[in-house]
């Protein structure tokens, strides 16, 4: 049965690289019906700041699934970019980026590699929510939630099962951010326990980051979330050494979205030299997403062999290792003869039975119970002792709310603190009821804020402390 999809052909190369992309899907024996949408530099120009017209975005909700061409963002003018609002607009919260060495066709310190990526998308740092809280301090919030976390782990675990691979590596700092990467990791563990085949470790991020770049044949699939998956998804692209040839996928609950990780490159633009290859790979992704896998797998082992072959664009052609230097076309033409081939040296491809990946929809859990027993009082003080703060702030406590800490940049710096401490303007103060484990009422919290205004202490935010099902929801100060 064919799968409509919809198709944007982009800019600069864009438009070569799709028409050699789909002329292959197309003699592979891909079943798709295609609509086509213009999206990028023309509808840029038109004033739409956001590239793409409504109509399109009625196309592209309803075929579900979106093969796109690198498009050019033009300079300045308020333009946004239409792959962070596709993203974000259709819930794509899955990042999905193979990465594998083709030693010794394409040069890499790392012959063995073959690691894929998979990304949160959505929440994390990207969130966006940025606030300038004093002279010296601003803050970007990192929210990390539970349906975020068991979305992606759920989709790496599926995606491992799917593609046949052997492991999946969470990668998280939950050392130091014990409860946004601690949940990422918990979720991780709890999920893990379904998918017993499947091999399952967790390394903190910065040794894992490094062991990636140095040794990156001990990964198989690594799940992380969006910053550490931005960064650690271009190193692992580039030490295959082929960063030009990456495809990727971004997954969403309904929709997904298939591209090639490079852009637009305007200067080789209409010159039919430009390499189809990461699209290729991107298309390869879409098949075995609506179930033709085993198409893609064709294409893939048909492309395989091409590049073992010799048959290289210009932008991987090595004298000595390539045999022959083709345009966008007869690389394309390259890999169509070889459709039905497996490649020799290189390992071929085994795609699973070729189902779709279908990931079940979030179920809320039970609400925790949720008791207040505090507050964080953010505050902008210009002073340089915090005994002097503490001596001011005490003057605020009650029974049910007094003084206990209060933190710098997260290091405790009273009661006790050490002068070699530096200090920013920027101080977060605890107060909880004298008597330990007490429950308070949010009413106790704006009496609090009263007392403090009517100090002139200068209040920037607060934030609530809980405990869910008598289980600490909030980190403590370091040295607390
Ligand atoms: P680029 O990826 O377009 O080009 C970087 C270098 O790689 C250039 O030397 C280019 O010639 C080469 N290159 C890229 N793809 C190639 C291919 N398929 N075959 C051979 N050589 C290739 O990055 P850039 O120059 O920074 O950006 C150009 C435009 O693309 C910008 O407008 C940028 O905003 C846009 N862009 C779009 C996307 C996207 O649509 N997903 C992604 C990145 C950049």
């Amino acid at each position: 049965m064919s799968t409509r999809i919809t198709v944007a052909h982009g800019d600069g190369i864009g438009p070569e690289i799709m028409a050699a992309t789909l002329r292959v899907l197309e003699k592979a024996g891909a079943a798709l019906t295609i609509d086509e949408i213009e999206i990028g530099e023309r509808v840029y120009k038109s004033g739409n700041t956001s590239g793409i017209a409504p109509e399109a975005w009625d196309t592209i909700r309803q075929n579900k699934v979106f093969l796109k061409a690198p498009i050019t963002t033009p300079q300045g003018g308020g333009y946004k970019s239409l792959n962070v609002t596709t993203r974000k607009a259709l819930g794509l919260f899955a990042n999905i980026r193979p990465c594998r060495s083709l030693h010794p066709f394409i040069r890499t310190n790392h012959p063995n590699m073959d690691v894929v990526i998979v990304r949160e998308n959505e929440e994390d740092l990207y969130a966006g929510i940025e606030h300038r809280q004093t002279d010296e301090v601003i803050q970007c919030l990192k929210l990390i939630s539970r349906p975020g976390c068991e979305k992606i782990v759920r989709y790496a675990l599926e995606y491992a099962r799917n593609q046949r691979r052997k492991k999946v590596s969470c990668f998280s700092k939950d050392n130091i951010m014990k409860q946004t990467d601690g949940l990422f990791h918990e979720v991780f563990r709890e999920i893990a326990t379904e998918y017993p085949e499947i091999e399952t470790d967790h390394w903190i991020i910065d040794i894992g980051a490094a062991r990636l770049a140095d040794t990156p044949e001990i990964f198989d699939v690594i799940v992380t979330a969006n910053l550490y998956g931005d960064i650690i998804s271009d190193v692992a692209a580039q030490i295959t050494g082929s960063v030009g040839l990456g495809g990727s996928a971004n997954i969403g609950e309904q929709c997904a979205m298939f591209e090639a990780i490079h852009g637009s490159a305007p200067p080789i633009a209409g010159k039919d030299v430009a390499n189809p290859s990461g699209l290729l790979h991107g298309a390869i992704q879409m098949l075995s997403h609506i179930g033709q896998g085993e198409i893609g797998a064709r294409i893939h082992n048909a492309w395989l062999r091409t590049i073992e072959d010799g048959v290289h664009t210009e932008d991987i052609f090595r004298h000595g290792l390539s045999k022959q230097r083709v345009g966008t076309k007869a690389f394309a033409d390259a890999v169509v003869d070889r459709l039905g081939e497996i490649p020799q040296t290189l390992d071929p491809v085994a795609i699973g039975a070729g189902k779709a990946i279908v990931i079940e929809p979030y179920k809320r859990n039970q609400p925790a119970s949720k008791e207040l027993v505090g507050v964080d009082v953010f505050v902008h003080w210009a002073g340089v002792n915090p005994d002097e703060l503490g001596e001011l702030l005490n003057k605020l406590n009650n029974p049910q709310l007094s003084l206990v800490m209060i933190t710098n940049r997260g290091i405790k710096v009273w009661p006790g603190g050490f002068s070699e401490t530096f200090c920013t303007d920027h101080w977060r103060c605890r107060f909880q009821p004298a008597e330990a484990g007490a429950i308070i009422q949010p009413l106790e919290i704006v009496s609090l804020l009263q007392r403090a205004i009517d100090a002139d202490v200068d209040v920037i935010k607060t934030e609530n402390l809980y405990l869910f099902d008598g289980k600490q929801g909030f980190s403590l100060g370091q040295g607390q």
